[in-house]
C-alpha cells in the first residue's frame, strides 16, 4: 500500500427513499465477488440477535458480489448493496463512512462484524463513528434480556468475560468458526443502494493473497507444526497429513521467524487466533503465547516426544513418541481408513 493524496470524488447519493427500523446491521464481507464463509456466520448470529430482542437483522454488502440475496438463507430479512467497484477492497475510512450512514439511516443499534482482519479494522472505528460500546471476539450467542449480554475468552483463553451491553449502540465481532451457522431462511432479493464514498487516502498497487486451498482463519481442520520439525525440508509429512484430512496447515512464531513458513501460518498471541474443529499440533511446545491463539479450538491433539510438553496440559488428546514416526503412521492409517469408504 502507498499513501497518497486523490482527488475529491464525484459525490453519490445516500438514495434509501424511506426509513425503516432495522435494529442489527451485519456486514457480508467478500473476498473477490464471494462471500467469506465468517459472512454467514455473522449473519446467522445477527438474526438471532434480533428475534431476540423482537426486530429484523439488514445485511450490507460493499462491493461487486455474486448472488448477496443468498444472505436470506441464513436469516437476513434484508440485504442492500452498495455495489461500488472501489469497494470491492477494503478501505476503512469508506467502509466506516458507509456504515455510519446506513446505521444512522435505519437506525440501527447493533453493528455485527466477523473478527478477521476486516472487522477486527472495522470495529474501532465504527465503533466511534455511531458512538457505540465495542466488543470484539465474542464466542456464542448473546443473551438478551432488557440488555444485551456478549461473552469472549480472555488470559489466553483460561477464562470467559461476560460484556453488558447497555449504550444505545454496540458493535459486535464475532470469532470465525464459533457459530454454526444453520439455513433458517429463504434468499431474498437483495436491493441496490447507493453511498456517499469519501476520497480513499490509500491507495492499494497491489494485493497479495495467501494460497492453499482453505484460509487457515476459516478452516475447520487443522494441522500445525513447530520447531520439532528441526527444518523446513521436513513439512512433507505435514503437507501430506494436511491433504489427507482436508486440513489447512499453521506453525509456531519461531518457524514464520525463521522463514520455515510463511507468516501468514503463523498463529498465536502475535499471529493468527482461530477457533477450528480440530487443531493437530507436533512438535510444538505449547508456550502460553501459542496456546492463546489455538485454545478455542473444539478438539486439540499433541504429537510431543517430552510427556512433559505443556501442551498436553491444554491437549484433549496426546500422542507421547517422535513426530517422524507417528505423523507419516496417521497419515497412512488415515488414507487406509479413506479408501474403505
Ligand atoms: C511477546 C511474545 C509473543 C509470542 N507470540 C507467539 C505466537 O503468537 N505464537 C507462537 O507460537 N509463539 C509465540 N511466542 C514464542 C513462544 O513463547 C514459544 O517460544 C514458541 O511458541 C515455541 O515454539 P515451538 O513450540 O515451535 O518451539 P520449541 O519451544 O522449541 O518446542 C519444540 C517442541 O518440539 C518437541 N519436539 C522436538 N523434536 C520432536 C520430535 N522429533 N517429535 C515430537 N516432538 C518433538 C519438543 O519436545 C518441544 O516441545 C511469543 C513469545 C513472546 C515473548
Amino acid at each position: 500500500m502507498n499513501s497518497s493524496a486523490c482527488c475529491t470524488r464525484k459525490q453519490k447519493l445516500f438514495n434509501v427513499s424511506e426509513s425503516r427500523e432495522t435494529m442489527v446491521i451485519v456486514l457480508g464481507e467478500q473476498q473477490n465477488g464471494k462471500f467469506k464463509k465468517a459472512t454467514f456466520e455473522v449473519v446467522y448470529y445477527g438474526k438471532k440477535l434480533a428475534e431476540a430482542k423482537g426486530t429484523s437483522c439488514t445485511a450490507l454488502v460493499l462491493g461487486e458480489v455474486e448472488d448477496p440475496g443468498q444472505l436470506g438463507r441464513y436469516g437476513a430479512d434484508q440485504v442492500l448493496v452498495v455495489s461500488d467497484p472501489e469497494l470491492n477492497t477494503l478501505d476503512t475510512q469508506q467502509y466506516t463512512a458507509v456504515m455510519k450512514q446506513i446505521v444512522d439511516q435505519h437506525q440501527a443499534d447493533t453493528v455485527v462484524l466477523p473478527h478477521s482482519t476486516t472487522g477486527k479494522a472495522l470495529a474501532g472505528r465504527v465503533g466511534i463513528a455511531i458512538d457505540g460500546s465495542v466488543v470484539t471476539a465474542v464466542n456464542a450467542l448473546p443473551e438478551v434480556n432488557g440488555s444485551c449480554t456478549v461473552s469472549r475468552p480472555v488470559f489466553a483463553g483460561k477464562a470467559i468475560a461476560t460484556y453488558q451491553l447497555n449504550g444505545p449502540r454496540k458493535v459486535i465481532t464475532v470469532t470465525g468458526n464459533s457459530i454454526k451457522p444453520e439455513e433458517i431462511g429463504a434468499p431474498v432479493q437483495a436491493e441496490q443502494i447507493q453511498a456517499d464514498l469519501p476520497a480513499r487516502k490509500v491507495r492499494i498497487k497491489e494485493v497479495k493473497r495467501a494460497t492453499g486451498s482453505t484460509p487457515l482463519p476459516e478452516a475447520e481442520l487443522v494441522v500445525s507444526a513447530g520447531r520439532g520439525m528441526k527444518g523446513p525440508e521436513n513439512w512433507g509429512i505435514i503437507e501430506e497429513l494436511a491433504e489427507t484430512l482436508g486440513a489447512a496447515t499453521a506453525c509456531s512464531r519461531p518457524v514464520s521467524d525463521a522463514d520455515w513458513r510463511p507468516h501468514h501460518e503463523h498463529v498465536g498471541q502475535t499471529g493468527i487466533a482461530i477457533s477450528p474443529n480440530l487443531y493437530l499440533a507436533a512438535g510444538i511446545s505449547g508456550a502460553i503465547q501459542h496456546l492463546a491463539g489455538v485454545n478455542n479450538s473444539k478438539v486439540i491433539v499433541v504429537i510431543n516426544k517430552d510427556p512433559e510438553a505443556p501442551f498436553f496440559k491444554a491437549a484433549d488428546y496426546g500422542v507421547v513418541g517422535d513426530l517422524f514416526e507417528v505423523v507419516p503412521r496417521l497419515t497412512e492409517a488415515l488414507k487406509k481408513f479413506k479408501s474403505q469408504g
